[in-house]
């Protein structure tokens, strides 16, 4: 049989959500090219996705229900059918409903593949049920609370304006692992003069393409701000007239703010020279048309919200939202292109169940009462890996009390420790639709292969739950394209421009996002001086915790997301790795390529040390959230990352943690299990 050419999407958490060309051949899939019609992807893939038929056909794909029969943790399972699964899982949840109530049952779930009405599914379920509610901000919350406590609900300008910058700052984002398209417009820009500018911790992959790079010290972001700022107006490089026209609170700022963040003062807070701050305000302040794009990573501390709020306010200085090609990127947010209300089905929602935050997964699986959580149902989702504290994750997914389904395509760290496994379908074994964050791209993708094993997607799985918990409510019979149907029959703005036929065909079309004239806040100017703030104006709240000598952060890897693709061993590095700097691991005695262990009073960790002058003095720098079954020892990296929850948003502080390194005790793994 030959084969034949399909469109469809990548299903990840990445911002590019690229539009792909899959080959078929006899119901699988034995290539996946680029879509050189897509606007953002325009012909090339990331190495994670360049052979994404690896991960459909992998070896490793669960095929069959599975049901444990062994202790928790240990992996041994034994196949059951579909029908079994389904009575003994709705049974359980009848039984805890009765005697604990609905709040007893906790769905965990978040963007493990992206598709709206894949990945909301469960809501519609889960609110008929009355189960706990998820905060959903394990990601970059305080992102979005920083944008909004300036621009209120202005729309981020379209990405590809950055190519008519002639300043482009990275801030916090290292593209060449995350954003792998922006960063070819960047390159674009770059090629027609601009300077690219990038401020990071560490000296990532994307600093090849910087003209400077900053160092900054972790968590000091908004002083670095605050002194641009203060450069800006000591010079008079400020734009009077835009500041005058749209912007409110710049004279209390400068009366009350900036005077305390001269750049001597700000350069002993941020580790920068007084030199490095001068010219970038300088290159800011002369620049045509400034374009900062923030990344995650600095929204992902304890005063992130502020931080991602005093990096907005800067264009505000400058006028930048007057020039083509300037302004600031913090993501593109499309939901109010869509009616979510059919998706999500909020009234559905029984009673008013309470909330759990899914960074404090450890915490509820081991501390709450009343009732406490008797039932977890994973999905898009690998909590025991990606959520914070690992240790007490891990103990509540211990409890012998805890009832826990995972629906998974591989055996990760979280379905090890599940009762059921039910085997989850790829992204090309159903329909959805994506709405990409880092452009205003929607796309439409079909079923293109049969279900590998018996494998079923969540819209298959969460009707069959339906029927065995007697939920007879329509939404429950309908399928993916109905669905998707549904949400593609939306009649507003953002939708004005779309050719329905070709979204209907599988191409990749581009919302229209509202271009009010005037700045969507309150106001109707950018607010800088907030009144419904805590803190009215930015300000920088140092970091408290200097318990550990050496900052941890837990970045991106280049050919991993989060613990996505590590069923793959080409994608996979040979070790993982903890990064520091020589003088650090002199001053410890520390040898490259040595086992070393990684602690602080969470937990304890195991790495292969790499010494890296990329990484400055203070910092240790772990890329990846690996599986326990490829880590040297029984833990990985979040084992030493807090419940901490950032100012505002709910967030996740994954860079907000300190540890200290010391030789470790244990023998590679595989040497280890030789010997047991
Ligand atoms: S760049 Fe992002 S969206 Fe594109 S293929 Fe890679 S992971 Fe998918």
């Amino acid at each position: 049989m030959s084969s034949r050419i399909e469109r469809s999407v990548c299903p990840y958490d990445c911002p590019d959500t690229c539009g792909l060309l899959v080959e078929v051949e006899n119901d699988k899939v034995i290539s996946v090219k680029g879509d050189p019609e897509h606007p953002v992807t325009r012909g090339s893939l990331c190495h994670k996705m360049n052979h994404y038929e690896k991960t459909i056909h992998s070896p490793r794909r669960l095929i069959e229900p599975l049901e444990r029969c062994g202790p928790k943790g240990s992996g041994k399972f034994r196949p059951i059918s579909w029908d079994k699964a389904i009575s003994t899982i709705t049974e359980r949840w009848q039984q805890i409903i009765s005697e604990f109530g609905a709040e007893a049952i906790l769905p965990y779930s978040y963007a493990g593949t992206m598709g709206i009405v894949q990945r909301n599914a469960g809501h519609p379920f889960f609110h008929r049920m009355g189960a706990s509610l998820l905060e959903r901000g394990i990601c970059t919350p305080a992102k979005g609370a920083g944008w909004d406590a300036v621009m209120g609900k202005t729309p981020a300008p379209a990405p590809d304006e950055v190519v008519h910058s002639d300043l482009v700052i990275l801030w916090s984002s290292n593209a060449a692992a995350t954003n792998i398209h922006f960063l070819q417009l960047v390159k674009e820009a770059k090629k027609r003069g601009s300077q690219v500018w990038m401020i990071d911790l560490y000296r990532n992959q994307t600093a090849g393409l910087a003209d400077r790079t900053l160092l900054v010290n972790p968590g000091t972001d908004t002083a670095l701000a605050l002194g641009l700022m203060h450069i800006l107006v000591r010079d008079n490089l400020c734009d009077q007239d835009f500041i005058d026209q749209h912007v409110q609170g710049f004279a209390e700022l400068c009366e009350n703010i900036l005077p305390a963040y001269p750049p001597q003062i700000v350069s002993e807070i941020t580790g920068l020279s007084s030199n490095e701050i001068e010219d970038l305000a300088q290159a800011y302040g002369t620049a045509t048309a400034p374009f900062i794009s923030i990344g995650g990573g600095v929204s992902r501390y304890a005063n992130g919200a502020m931080s991602v709020r005093s990096i907005v306010t800067l264009p505000a200085l400058v006028g930048a939202w007057d020039k083509p090609g300037a302004g600031c990127f913090v993501g593109t947010s499309t939901s109010a292109a869509f009616d979510m209300s059919q998706i999500e089905r909020f009234d559905l929602l029984q009673g008013s169940p309470r909330t759990i935050n899914m960074s404090c997964l450890g915490g509820a699986l081991t501390q709450l009462n009343d009732p406490p959580i008797k039932s977890l149902y994973i999905y898009h989702s690998n909590p025991a890996a990606v959520a914070p504290d690992q240790t007490q994750v891990l103990a509540g997914l211990t409890r012998d009390d805890l009832f826990s389904v995972v629906h998974e395509r591989f055996m990760t760290d979280s379905a090890l420790y599940a009762d059921i496994v039910l085997p989850a379908v790829s992204s090309v074994e159903t329909s959805d639709i994506y709405r990409a964050y880092g452009s205003y791209t929607v796309q439409r993708s079909r079923k293109l292969i049969p279900n590998v094993g018996q494998s079923k997607s969540n819209i298959e799985v969460f009707s069959l739950l339906a029927k065995g918990m007697d939920y007879t409510e329509a939404c429950f019979d309908q399928n993916a394209e109905e669905r998707i149907d549904q949400l593609c029959a939306v009649q507003n703005s953002w939708w004005k421009d779309i050719d329905k036929s070709a979204l209907t065909a599988g191409k990749a079309v581009k919302l229209s996002p509202p271009r009010p004239k005037m700045f969507v806040t309150p106001s109707a100017k950018i607010e800088i001086l907030n009144p419904t703030q805590n803190e009215p104006l930015p300000i920088h709240i140092p970091p408290t915790d200097n318990r550990f000598p050496l900052q941890l952060v837990t970045a991106p890897a280049h050919k991993t997301l989060n613990s996505t693709f590590f069923e793959r061993a080409d994608l996979r590095e040979n070790q993982m790795k903890i990064l520091i700097n020589p003088q650090e691991a002199q001053r410890r005695n520390l040898n490259d390529g040595a086992l070393v262990n990684a602690f602080n009073d969470l937990g304890a960790v195991d790495f292969y040390l790499q010494i890296d002058e990329r990484v400055p003095a203070g910092l240790a720098v772990a890329e990846g959230v690996w599986w326990i079954e490829f880590a040297p020892g029984e833990k990985t990296v979040n084992s030493l990352t807090s419940q901490q929850l950032t100012d505002q948003g709910g967030g996740s502080t994954f860079y907000d943690n300190r540890i200290e390194l010391r030789a470790s005790n244990l023998r590679s793994k595989s040497v280890f299990d030789s010997l047991r």
